[in-house]
């Protein structure tokens, strides 16, 4: 496996749970603020958060271009819940700008408020194990292009996918006590 940490966007949001997974999986990481330290790692982890405040921050720090061009490199990247937001092509209620990672359409609070954060069990297609999926204050998957592949799903839900090198979950898999997607994730690598 490469050597150089994976990167965890460090602004707002989950960042630290990510980072004790990794530790847990004994893979380095390093927090990425900056545009800079992009190129020290290896993959990036965009956490969930707010993804209204995510986009501002990595617009105004130049990481909104770095991100793609990341991805362009073939660095595989991993979104989770606004980070999912984050990396789709097209982002509903309301309409933002997004770094257009993934060709899936997402619609943000899909489930409604606060209230409606819940937890589900799904089971994770690559290694057909059932996994825990904790949604809070979640988006959907809406639609997906036919080069994206489901990794995960409950009822009629797409609540994880995969495109090339990008994977996005609308759940908090760092919140679980085993990620078998973390797991998964690390192997793109
Ligand atoms: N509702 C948030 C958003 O759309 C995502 C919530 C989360 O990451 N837990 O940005």
């Amino acid at each position: 496996m490469n050597k150089l940490p994976v990167g965890i966007l460090a602004i707002q949001g989950g960042y630290e749970a990510h980072a004790k997974v990794l530790c847990s999986l004994n893979t380095p990481f390093l927090y990425v603020t900056l545009p800079t330290h992009l190129y020290k790692t290896s993959a990036l982890i965009i956490p969930g958060g707010e993804s209204t405040t995510l986009l501002k921050f990595i617009t105004e720090n130049g990481l909104f271009e770095a991100i793609i061009n990341f991805k362009q490199q073939g660095h595989p990247i991993f979104g989770t819940c606004a980070g999912a937001v984050l990396m789709a092509h097209t982002v509903k209620n309301p309409d933002q700008p997004a770094l257009q990672l993934m060709d899936i359409v997402i619609e943000r609070n899909a489930y409604g408020r606060q209230l409606a954060s819940c937890i589900k069990f799904g089971k994770f297609i690559p290694n057909q194990e059932e996994m825990e999926m904790v949604f809070i204050r979640a988006p959907k998957i809406k639609a997906i292009n036919k080069t994206v592949e489901i990794l995960a799903q409950y009822d009629e839900e797409i609540v994880c996918v995969k495109q090339a090198n990008c994977i996005a979950a609308t759940f908090h898999p760092e919140l679980s006590i085993s990620s078998p997607l973390h797991i998964y994730f690390l192997s793109l690598i």
